[in-house]
This record gives C-alpha cells, sequence and structure tokens, in this order.
C-alpha cells in the first residue's frame, strides 16, 4: 500500500512564504520520484493573524496540526512588546512536546566557511529554560526571568543527543555554565551523566557555554554532537550556522516523542520580504529533515544531494552565498536535479 502523510505548511511572515512555497515545490519534485504520497494542508499561523484572530495561532490550525504527521513551519514575526502573542515556535514546542531542537551545521562545496571539514549537530533542549515564558516585572526597572531545568526534560533531551551520537562519530559535549549556575546546571549536568550510562561507547566531554562559543570559531571540526539548555542552543546554533557559511542554509527540527516540527533556523528577515532574494535551501533542508523523521531516507537524501550538486557546480548562488541568483532561481536548479 502507498504510504501517505499529512503535512501542515505554515508560510509565516516576512520569507515565510517564499521559502515556504519553495520548499513545498521541492517536495512535491521528490514525491513525484518516489513511492509515497504526500497531502499538504496550509494553515494561518504568524504576526500577520493577530489583527484577525487576536492571536498567532488561530484555533483551527491547531486542529489541523493535531490531525497531521509532521509540521513544515515557515519563519515567523514575534512582537516584541509587553503582553504580545508569545512566539508560534514556542507554543508549538510546549503544546506538543517537541522536546529536541536538531540544529546539523556543515560545510558545504563552494560556501565560504570558517573549516572546510565542519559537521557538527547542536541539540537543544526545547521546552523550558529561560524560554518557559515565566517574567515578571517586580517593580519599575526591575524585572526577573525564571531559568527552570528539569531533571526529567534534561534526561529526555540528553537521551536523544547520545542516540544521535551512536548514529554519528559517537562523541558527544554538554554545554553549561555549572560554575555560576549551580543548581540549575548541576541538574543539567547531573541528567547527562546519568544517560550517559546507557551509552558506554560514546565519548563524552564538557564545556562552559562562553568557552563553547570561543571554540566554535577556533575549532568547529572538532565536535560532533553538542548538547544544551535551551537559550544557550539558541545562541550556539546561530553562531554554528553563520561558521558554516549562511542562516541561509541552516534547518531545525523540533522533535517529540510522536510528532516532528520542521522548520528554518532563520527568522522571518522582513526587510527581504517580496523581494525573492533570500536563500530557500535552510527551508528545503528542513523538508528533507522532515522526510527523513517521517522515515523516507532516500527522499530525504536525494534532496540533500540535489542541494549539494547545484552548490558544487556553483552557478546558482543567492546573494548570501555571493552571487546574484533569485530565491526561485536555485530552488529550479534543486528540481531539476531531483
Ligand atoms: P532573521 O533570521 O530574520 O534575519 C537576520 C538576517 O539574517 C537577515 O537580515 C538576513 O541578512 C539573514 N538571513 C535570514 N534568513 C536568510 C535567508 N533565508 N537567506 C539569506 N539571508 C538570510 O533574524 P531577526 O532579524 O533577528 O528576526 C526577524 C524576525 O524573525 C523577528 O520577529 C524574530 O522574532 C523572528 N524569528 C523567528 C524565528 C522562527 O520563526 N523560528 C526564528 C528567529 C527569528
Amino acid at each position: 500500500m502507498t504510504k501517505s502523510y499529512s503535512i501542515v505548511a505554515l508560510k509565516g511572515d516576512g520569507i515565510g512564504p517564499e521559502v515556504t512555497e519553495a520548499t513545498v515545490r521541492v517536495l512535491e519534485a521528490t514525491e513525484k520520484k518516489s513511492s509515497f504520497k504526500l497531502n499538504i494542508l496550509y494553515g494561518e499561523a504568524g504576526a500577520h493573524c493577530i489583527a484577525e484572530h487576536s492571536t498567532n495561532l488561530p484555533k483551527e490550525t491547531i486542529e489541523l496540526i493535531k490531525q497531521s504527521n509532521a509540521c513544515l513551519k515557515g519563519p515567523m514575526t514575534t512582537p516584541e512588546e509587553a503582553g504580545a502573542p508569545v512566539s508560534v515556535a514556542v507554543t508549538l514546542r510546549r503544546m506538543f512536546g517537541l522536546y529536541a531542537n536538531v540544529r546539523p551545521c556543515r560545510s558545504f562545496p563552494n560556501v565560504e566557511s570558517l573549516k572546510p571539514n565542519i559537521d557538527l549537530v547542536v541539540v537543544r533542549e526545547n521546552t523550558e529554560g529561560l524560554y518557559s515564558g515565566v517574567e515578571s516585572l517586580l517593580a519599575p526597572g526591575v524585572g526577573i526571568a525564571l531559568r527552570i531545568i528539569t531533571r526529567e526534560a534534561s534526561f529526555k533531551v540528553a537521551d536523544f543527543a547520545f542516540k544521535l551520537a551512536m548514529q554519528r562519530r559517537k562523541h558527544l559535549t554538554y554545554i553549561h555554565k555549572g560554575n555560576i549556575l549551580r543548581i540549575t546546571d548541576g541538574i543539567f549536568k547531573d541528567a547527562v551523566k546519568e544517560a550517559q550510562k546507557n551509552y558506554p561507547e560514546v565519548e563524552v566531554d564538557d564545556l562552559h557555554i562562553d568557552a563553547a562559543t570561543m571554540q566554535l570559531i577556533k575549532q568547529p571540526e572538532k565536535y560532533d554532537v553538542m548538547v544544551t539548555t535551551n537559550l544557550f542552543g539558541d545562541i550556539l546554533s546561530d553562531e554554528a550556522a553563520q561558521v558554516t557559511g549562511s542562516l541561509g542554509l541552516a534547518a531545525g527540527a523540533n522533535i517529540g516523542a510522536t510528532y516532528g516540527m520542521f522548520e528554518p533556523v532563520h527568522g522571518s528577515a522582513p526587510k527581504y520580504t517580496g523581494m525573492n532574494r533570500v536563500n530557500p535551501i535552510a527551508t528545503i533542508m528542513a523538508g528533507a529533515m522532515m522526510l527523513d523523521w517521517l522515515g523516507e531516507k532516500v527522499a530525504a537524501k536525494k534532496i540533500e544531494d540535489a542541494i549539494i550538486e547545484v552548490l558544487k557546480e556553483g552557478k546558482v548562488r543567492t546573494h548570501d552565498l555571493g552571487g546574484e541568483a533569485k530565491g526561485t532561481e536555485i530552488t529550479d536548479a534543486i528540481i531539476a536535479k531531483i
């Protein structure tokens, strides 16, 4: 029987619609060369919904997501005023228990990178830490935000990272600031050490977050899987993306026990809205990660190979890669390879 997957695509804000549409075109081209079916359903979410729905994540969209196998999420603008709806990504991660945020970063052919042989994955705890959303004003000019760290969430993400390390080069680095945040990062460190007992083959080391940001520039090729708490992982994975060339190439997966949401690492880059100028590869890579997570590994590899071929040829390059090609041109080139 032909396998079929129901995918919710959220186009988002700013450059979101163009990079999401590019990805859907690539997924549909891949589907034609494969034996599975994709049923792509579009949901509304993002800052552009707030005026009409008084929320950035309408109930209908949540229902649609509940009935789907996976979500392809375009970048969205998050208003920063106090009282504005919280980020859609943060809400979905908590609502669907998407506890592991997986951000692969590697050097690509013909893309300027700090070192030619970087191949690492940042695994970031995705549901708590400083992104718990517990923030308040104590008095005018004095605010607090709670950094909630639990043994349960830390163990789950550590276990996920060890499993990933087992499929890769069997090296895991955990990142913390245990010398200052003794209680919260003490819990995180203990949870990693507990998870480690089940993976004796994995070589383990650790770094303080400040040293890790420096090491990522000094010798990024040394790292395989890096696991850390929410805010540290957010910062570290953006840094890792830039170290390997461009935010326009970096994809992320948000994985839970039964659901996955896939998105580019970058945001909605509002100043480039509608210009057909940005690089859609980050979102296309997120689409490939989605197929891989769904079990369609051959199709996922087909997309990755097509992207690498296009980059290797170097004839079609978007602005972030030093060229002048439009987003639709690089998408066409990838589809032609598929
Ligand atoms: P951003 O990632 O949107 O843009 C920063 C810069 O990165 C851009 O100006 C551009 O130079 C470059 N860039 C981003 N995407 C690119 C692409 N595909 N190709 C080439 N270059 C690219 O970050 P920001 O300006 O800090 O945030 C803009 C908005 O996006 C904010 O509202 C923020 O909250 C939101 N955001 C959303 C997500 C998400 O939806 N998961 C993630 C990060 C930021």
